[in-house]
């Protein structure tokens, strides 16, 4: 496995594969990878021959108050994973390679009808830096197909969005949500859990599941169910709830039927540490 930290040196070997007719599947992270992440490189190995993964923690898409200085950073680690799940090269930047003009003036404006709203609302700010990054990415690796997990919801219709009116060559795969065994979905940010919590969130997932199941089942009072879900959260245990909803799967609008594909997004504080979650219910399967 390679490891590049410089674009120059990435772009040499790119080049090198573009030339023998390699098709390259590309999986951006923030690193302290788990096995979510590791699910994602799987999907590039099948569908590509030559797959690159970043590992770079963005500094343009936190906010002030947000935990860019304590996020875990674990390269060494990350690199050992990576290397075991045969990864071709793996592409680690430092702040300067990725910003030499040390701020990053030309921005990548995120869908402004996708970001207003659940994240972009909390987070002012958060996916322009997201699609700033990823699209600087694309750039670089100038990938066939890139990978992004479901969990991060938005994010990944964002991303989808942005490819689209772009019209960037890049064929994006969503990946389905890695859990751990009691249901919790993995997140480098679970490390932040004290033991306490960390029995408690896994009832998070549980919450989203008896939506989902009172939906299919022809329940379409959504506000309802949204709140009788942040009720009982706050009953168990977690300190606040941030927002639960359905919404439609492809806008995010709020919608009062089941007649497309939805989603049920949450998210939840426990502790100091914000939960996301989700479940995609889709019509016609
Ligand atoms: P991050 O390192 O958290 O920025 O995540 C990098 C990529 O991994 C993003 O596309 C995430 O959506 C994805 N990802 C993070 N957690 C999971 C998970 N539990 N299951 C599947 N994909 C994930």
């Amino acid at each position: 496995m390679q490891v590049f930290e410089q674009v120059n040196a990435l772009r040499v070997q790119i080049l090198e594969w573009k030339k023998k007719g390699y098709s390259i599947g590309f999986v951006p992270t923030m690193g302290n990878l788990h096995n979510g992440h590791l699910s994602l490189v799987k999907l590039a190995q099948q569908s590509c021959d030559k797959v690159v993964v970043s590992v770079f923690v963005n500094p343009i898409q936190f906010g002030p108050d947000e935990d860019y200085a304590s996020y875990p950073r674990t390269i060494e680690l990350d690199q050992k994973k990576l290397s075991e799940s045969q990864v071709d090269t793996v592409f680690y930047p430092s702040v300067e390679e990725m910003y030499p003009n040390g701020t990053q003036q030309t921005r990548v404006q995120a869908t402004e009808s996708l970001t207003g709203l659940l994240e972009g609302a909390i987070r002012p700010g958060h996916f322009d830096g997201v699609t700033t990054v990823v699209c600087k990415l694309f750039n670089i690796v100038q990938p066939d197909k890139a990978i992004f997990g479901q969990k991060d919801y938005q994010q990944l219709a964002i991303i989808k969005t942005m490819v689209a009116e772009l019209s960037l060559p890049i064929g994006i795969i969503s990946a389905p949500i890695g859990r751990d065994l009691d249901g919790l979905a993995l997140s480098s940010r679970n490390q932040y859990l004290s033991v306490q919590q960390r029995k408690v969130a896994p009832k998070f997932h549980t919450v989203l599941q008896d939506i989902a199941h009172a939906i299919e089942s022809g329940n379409t009072q959504f506000s309802d169910l949204c709140s009788a879900a942040t009720d009982s959260l706050l009953a168990e245990g977690f300190d606040e709830v941030d927002y639960i909803t359905v919404r439609d799967a492809k806008t995010l609008a709020p919608v009062t039927n089941y007649e497309q594909d939805i989603v049920i997004l949450g998210v939840v504080i426990l502790g100091k540490t914000r939960l996301l979650d989700n479940i995609l219910l889709l019509k016609n399967s």
